[in-house]
């Protein structure tokens, strides 16, 4: 199917770079007249006799006027990222020259491309499966170090190549159970069932696992929301402020976001923790469960993680058991910290509340033992059975086909207990495959591919 729908005859340019001024902007060109559109505009050289994968430096001129200084990198069909002919201008980056380029080349026969094209391309000719560029739309979109390594890692191939394996052995035992159908008579068994049901049961844990890294993957996406909450003068400002002296984070960091409706991002460890507004926890005079206030416990509530902050020289002991108990029972998610651990050292302490043995101590206007706190808020996100180290699935579409994966693997598995014929094994078999190959673009059409492309930028 892929092979009919490759072909493109027309030429497509967009900004490879982002919109802007920079100090460089690269503007790409894909498709069978890149080469002579270029050439048309760059008389230092003729591209077309230039070995692939080489750089060229000239003029750019149009229409008898200089336009920039240019590199030209070179990269001939078959071996560019789209599989097509692909040149690469690296110009100066003012958004007028970018914009000049782009018109010249559109003037000399190439046409804009939409969002996504460039990467729709390398698809269809084969050069990337569908998980593979999706996870470049990730890539493009990521907006922490760990949603960047997690679209590299699926681009890679980790995702893709699991599932690929499983593909494999299912296309094996369907052949095996369909032969076994056309010697029905004969009462032979080619498929061997007890391999098939080993196969599935153990493919049911590896989707299943796949579909637990959803609410993981989507963490790393969309960041974690923290309260930090407690007494007045417990600290939490001075706690804050040393947090976002070293880890704020930076508003490009954020996808989709605006600094209205975001108060404060932390970036630990290439995790986005948002700080929620507790404001009303902070400027009442009552505990936490006394306050009463709905809102504020809906925020507690709807907070990933809830930060604790009390000062070591002013709760009892039973005030933190209390506390603790009262998150506990709320389901909460909660770290204990004791604030100001710095007046009669963090061992009077330790000695004070040794029947709690969870709380941290430090102080957050000394910064001290400000590490630990990072750390325990990393290990909070990650003591979830799934580690930024294997797959991830951060996309909702893959989400949807998995849990289908699942469902058919499933009825696969019933089916052999209840010893379903042949036949009917083989249609089981058939819609997992299916709903394999919706990730994996095996199975598509055109009008979903446009969907998942325009969700690139141009130039992509
Ligand atoms: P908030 O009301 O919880 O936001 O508390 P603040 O951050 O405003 O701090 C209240 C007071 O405690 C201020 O005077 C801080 O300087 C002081 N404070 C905060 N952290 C520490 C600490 O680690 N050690 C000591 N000794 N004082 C602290």
């Amino acid at each position: 199917m892929l092979g009919k729908l490759a072909g493109f005859d027309d030429t497509i340019v967009a900004l490879a770079t982002a919109p802007g001024i920079g100090a460089i902007a690269v503007i790409r060109l894909s498709g069978t007249a890149a080469i002579r559109i270029t050439n048309g505009l760059f008389p230092s050289r003729d591209l077309a006799v230039q070995a692939s994968h080489t750089l060229h430096f000239g003029s750019l001129l149009f229409g008898g006027r200089v336009l920039d200084e240019v590199v030209v990198s070179l990269f001939k069909a078959p071996t560019s990222y789209t599989g097509e002919e692909v040149v690469e201008i690296s110009c100066h980056g003012s958004p007028y020259i970018q914009q000049q380029i782009i018109d010249a080349c559109i003037q000399s026969g190439a046409r804009m491309a939409k969002p996504g094209e460039f990467t729709q391309r390398a698809f269809l000719n084969g050069k990337l499966d569908l998980t593979q560029a999706e996870s470049v739309a990730d890539l493009i979109a990521s907006n922490s170090a760990a949603s960047h390594q997690t679209a590299i890692q699926q681009m890679r191939g980790g995702f893709s190549s699991a599932l690929q394996d499983l593909r494999e052995q299912l296309i094996t035992f369907s052949s095996l159970i369909e032969l076994e159908l056309d010697f029905s008579e004969e009462d032979v068994a080619f498929a061997d069932r007890t391999r098939l049901y080993a196969l599935v049961s153990s493919a049911m844990g590896q989707v299943q696992q796949l579909i637990d890294s959803f609410r993981m993957g989507n963490v790393i996406k969309n960041g974690v929301s923290t309260a930090i909450v407690g007494k007045p003068n417990a600290g939490k400002s001075t706690l804050l402020n040393t947090l976002l002296n070293e880890n704020r984070a930076i508003v490009s960091e954020i996808a989709g976001t605006t600094r209205d409706t975001i108060e404060e991002v932390l970036n630990i460890g290439g995790i986005l923790f948002r700080l929620i507004d507790t404001a009303g926890i902070r400027e009442s005079n009552d505990t936490i469960e006394n306050i009463g206030v709905q809102k504020t416990m809906e925020k507690i509530k709807e907070a990933g993680i809830v930060v604790y902050l009390f000062d070591v020289n002013e709760l009892s002991v039973e005030e933190v058991l209390d506390q603790a108990h009262f998150f506990a029972s709320s389901g909460v998610n909660y770290l204990l910290i004791g604030n100001k651990a710095d007046v009669k050292g963090a061992a009077f302490y330790k000695e004070k509340f040794v029947t709690i043995p969870d709380i941290l101590y430090i102080s957050a206007k000394h910064h001290s033992h400000i590490q630990e706190v990072k750390d325990a808020l990393l290990h909070k996100v990650m003591s979830g059975d799934v580690t930024t180290g294997d797959t991830i699935v951060t996309n909702a579409r893959h989400y949807a086909a998995l849990q289908e994966v699942l469902k058919s693997l499933r009825d696969v598995k019933n089916g052999m207990d209840h010893r379903l014929p042949g036949d009917l094994l083989a249609l089981d078999i058939r819609l997992c495959l299916h709903a394999l190959g919706e990730i994996t673009g095996e199975v598509t059409n055109e009008d979903r591919l446009d969907f998942i492309f325009s969700k690139f930028c141009i130039g992509k």
